[in-house]
């Protein structure tokens, strides 16, 4: 399996959850299985208590899985059918271990966010990410690993900790990572600083952006300019950084990453190449 794990940083809600599914899409296009997996640092079990006008629109799986609405935008842009495991929780994690403590199984061993919980983690990306979610019963190519919150709060630090040494485990060419941040426009200029802020501190928790994803909250695009700045500044060729600019319809997004040359970089970063797919569908 391949994973590509898309991050945020500067703000929340600035459209990770449809570039994730974006690039789903794209590679489903290409002939891939893809699944996804969504993490929500939050420490509630799911989102079903959730106050709605805070939260957003609670979306039901299934399974009968309460959960973010990001799901939702998965379970559409892939047409796929998701269980509650494919959405981590801090709540559900954190429950899993304390289930594990109580029956003895750590073996008498003092229980520890690293390696304990993180491995945890890991465990259940690597075991959800192979559950079949289409109608062909088969083991999925690609598992989009969406991070909620944004990178450096402290909800999401063991998250982070865990995908670290996930790269690790599953190795250089299966994993890959998308990092969406925002350029704000400033009467028509756009400033670089937040993303090499975020870039910056990705870095040092070990994380290394492959795509660097740049969400503009108007309707003009990056330019270029702007794109090799963020380029030199973020140690990135200009070729892994994406404009992302506002559209009249996020489904346009798919179409956005793809002018810009998505499929063709996550192919030769992944070497989707070596997965059993038609040569002519890539
Ligand atoms: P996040 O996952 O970062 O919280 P979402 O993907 O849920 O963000 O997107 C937040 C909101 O922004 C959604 O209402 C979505 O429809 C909208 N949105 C995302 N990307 C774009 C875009 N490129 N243009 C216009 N609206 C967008």
């Amino acid at each position: 399996t391949k994973y590509i794990l898309v991050s945020g940083g500067v703000v929340s809600g600035i459209g990770k959850g449809v570039i994730a599914s974006s690039t789903g899409l794209l590679l489903k296009t290409t002939g891939l299985k893809v699944t996804s997996i969504k993490i929500d640092p939050y420490m509630n079990i799911d989102a079903g208590l959730m106050r709605p006008t805070e939260h957003g629109e609670v979306y039901v799986l299934n399974d009968g899985g309460e959960v973010d609405l990001d799901l939702g935008n998965y379970e559409r842009y892939l047409d796929v059918t998701l269980s509650k495991d494919n959405n981590i929780t801090t709540g559900k994690i954190y429950t899993q271990v304390i289930e594990r403590e109580r029956k003895g199984e750590y073996l008498g061993k003092t229980v520890q966010i690293v390696p304990h919980l993180v491995n945890a983690i890991q465990d259940w990306i690597e075991r959800v990410s192979k559950i079949p979610v289409d109608n062909t019963g088969e083991e999925p190519d690609v598992c989009i690993v969406e991070l909620g919150g944004t990178v450096g709060d402290i909800e999401s630090a063991p998250f982070i900790e865990a995908m670290r040494q996930f790269q690790f485990r599953v190795g250089h060419e299966n994993f890959a990572l998308i990092h969406v941040s925002l350029v704000p426009d400033m009467h028509g200029e756009q400033k670089t600083k937040p993303t090499q802020t975020t870039v910056h501190a990705l870095r040092g928790l070990g994380l290394l952006p492959d795509l660097i994803a740049c969400r503009l909250l108007v309707p003009q695009p990056l330019s270029s300019a702007t794109k090799d700045k963020i380029s030199m500044f973020c140690h990135v060729s200009s070729e892994q950084v994406f404009g992302v600019h506002d559209v009249s319809s996020v489904y346009h997004v798919p179409l956005l990453l793809q002018s810009q040359g998505i499929v063709p970089y996550l192919r030769k970063r992944l070497n989707l190449d070596s997965l059993n797919i038609p040569k002519e569908m890539i």
